[in-house]
């Protein structure tokens, strides 16, 4: 019997942790009764630097059942950093590591799923939204779109696929070989290998607090997923650029010609045009390159992505290491 982590990042979560905790216990208990996933699996809770009281609802949790246990960052650094400390700390304990939103939005009865087919030998298994019908249209229609642009670009990535999904030890840890500091897990994962599979499940609505990812966060989230992972906007633009350059060399002989034949144009809208487009173009090449300098330089700095302020498993080992050692006394 494998021994189960639920790697859950929390920022700002407090309305919604301890339903979250109810539903997930019940669901523990559940599983172990079963004799599915061995009885030390146990729920991480990663709290993201959040501002309110969801650090202390975590290690309330903790201290009165000991399947819960947490993970405090030492600020805020977003979901995927959040679930990569979570990953990498959960793997010292156990062998599979299914990774959830605090807000319930991913159905918890589809981790059942997940653990037949990691029976059949699959080390990753994807969880994928069979409908998204409570998201927003806007929310739906965006997500669309930007799977299909992921995947002109060259990212193989699963489609409706978020952070829910089963890996073993093993896929963790192949994943830590990855010392990349600008995150896009779900683009990651894929390119590790392994036996994959999937399992579909309905999305619900988040059921209480409110989403927290604004436009702001899942449009640079979004930008993140493409020039961390394909280099085919900059490939786009010098395509770009050499067309301009080819139909310039047209206009020019063309001008050439009528300017032989002895007709001047007054070509001044022509010029401001050309002159506002290209200027247009070249800001939008130096930007996209930018981009790409940007992400180089965080990656030479080789930051960590995240710093671990305290970790409850810790505590419990010490305090456990504390009184075997008064005891060997
Ligand atoms: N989250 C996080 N750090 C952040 C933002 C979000 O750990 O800076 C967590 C959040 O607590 C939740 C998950 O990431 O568990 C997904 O966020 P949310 O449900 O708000 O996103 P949505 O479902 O609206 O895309
Ligand atoms: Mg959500």
């Amino acid at each position: 019997m494998e021994t189960l982590y639920i790697v859950i990042p929390c920022y700002n979560e407090e309305e919604m942790l301890p339903l979250t905790a109810r539903a997930l216990i019940e669901k523990m208990d559940t599983l172990i009764k079963a004799g599915r996933i061995a009885p030390d699996s146990k729920v991480m809770f990663v709290d993201d630097g959040s501002k309110d009281k969801t650090w202390e609802l975590i290690e309330r949790l903790h201290s009165s059942i000991p399947m819960f246990t947490g993970l405090k960052l030492s600020r805020n650094r977003g979901h995927q950093n959040a679930l990569l400390a979570g990953l990498m700390t959960a793997k010292e304990s156990s062998d599979i590591i299914v990774s959830m939103d605090a807000d319930l939005q991913d159905d918890i009865n589809a981790i059942d799923g997940f653990l037949d087919k990691r029976a059949e030998g699959c080390d990753i298994v994807y969880g994928v939204r069979s409908s998204r019908k409570k998201d927003t249209a806007f929310k739906r229609g965006t997500a669309r779109a930007y799977y299909k642009l992921l995947a002109r670009m060259g990212v193989e990535i699963t489609y409706d696929h978020a952070d829910y999904r089963l890996m073993s030890r093993r896929a963790v840890e192949a994943l830590e070989e990855f010392t990349e500091v600008n995150l896009f897990l779900r683009g990651m994962v894929p390119m590790l290998g392994f036996k994959s599979d999937t399992v579909e499940y309905v999305r619900n609505e988040r059921q209480a607090g409110e989403s927290k990812y604004p436009l702001k966060k899942m449009i640079s989230f979004a930008v993140e997923g493409i020039t961390s992972l394909s280099v085919k906007p900059i490939r786009f633009i010098t395509t770009l650029g050499l067309l301009v350059f080819l139909v310039s060399i047209f206009m020019l002989i063309y001008f050439f010609v009528i300017w032989c034949m002895g007709k001047t144009v007054a070509g001044w809208t022509t010029t401001v045009v050309s002159v506002w487009a290209l200027g247009g173009l070249q800001l939008l090449a130096i930007g996209v390159i930018g981009e790409y300098i940007g992400k180089i330089y965080l990656e030479t700095k080789r930051r960590p992505s995240f710093l671990i302020e305290k970790n409850l498993e810790d505590e419990k080992n010490t305090s456990a290491k504390d009184s075997a050692e008064r005891k060997g006394e």
